[in-house]
């Protein structure tokens, strides 16, 4: 099996440096963020795991987190310096696996790590289906089926796919599909998304004058209206 790929996104130089020497001590690439921002960028290196503070320079742990759960099941670790019952819940709310409180012992972390990643792997294959077997997606490794037929999307509509049905029947705007897709905003990017949620409704849309996936917002955005199937 390939070394397994480790993002560490902290801002404390100190403590990614210690824990970086510690996994690679234990064969994984480690790859460092100093910024939520950065973080964000190399998750389309498709870490393996993600290790990340909650208290960053930019942005806060906890929407990392949310971002990074709009395009990815990746195991997030979240690294915290607080005890307090609330603030773990905050982090499995948005979307972390489990968390480390800081201080910590590196050989904790890496214990964690490994004992996340064995998890991962027994259930690797994550396949949701959606509206009687029409839309099927294995979310691990990025396959999408529609009617029986292997559908090519881009990084950008996987993204903007996996962002819908994490919130289904829940409107997303258009600037939290910007943060979906590039982490932060910039002028323009409103076409832009209605450029890929047009490609995307392309492939998966029986119609596309009359989506059945998704639907349309007038002045807020885009839903995903697809019914889960039952398991
Ligand atoms: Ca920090």
């Amino acid at each position: 099996m390939n070394a397994s790929r480790i993002l560490i996104i902290e801002d404390e130089k100190k403590i990614s440096d210690v824990v970086a020497a510690y996994l690679e001590k234990d064969g994984f690439i480690v790859d460092t963020a100093q910024t939520g921002c950065d973080g964000l960028r190399m998750i389309v290196n498709c870490p393996d795991l993600v290790i990340l503070d909650l208290m960053l320079p930019d942005m806060d742990g906890e929407d990392i987190c949310r971002m990074i759960r709009g395009s990815s099941d990746v195991p997030v670790i979240m690294l915290t310096a607080k005890n307090r019952e609330y603030d773990k819940l905050g982090g499995f709310q948005a979307g972390a696996d489990d968390y480390v409180v800081k201080p910590f012992s590196p050989k904790e972390l890496v214990a964690r790590v490994r004992a996340r990643l064995r998890k991962t792997l027994t259930d690797n294959s994550r396949t949701v289906s959606f509206n009687n077997g029409m839309l099927l997606i294995d979310t691990q490794k990025r396959e999408v089926v529609l009617e029986q037929k292997p559908l090519v999307l881009t990084p950008t509509e996987f993204k903007l796919l996996m962002a819908f049905i994490n919130n289904i029947q829940r409107p997303l705007n258009r600037e939290q599909l910007i943060g979906i897709v590039q982490g932060y905003d910039f002028d323009g990017m409103d076409r832009i998304i209605d450029a890929h949620i047009k490609n995307l409704r392309q492939k998966i849309e029986k119609d596309t004058r009359r989506p059945e996936l998704i639907k349309t917002v007038y002045g807020v955005g885009y839903v995903f209206t697809g019914t889960p199937d039952e398991k």
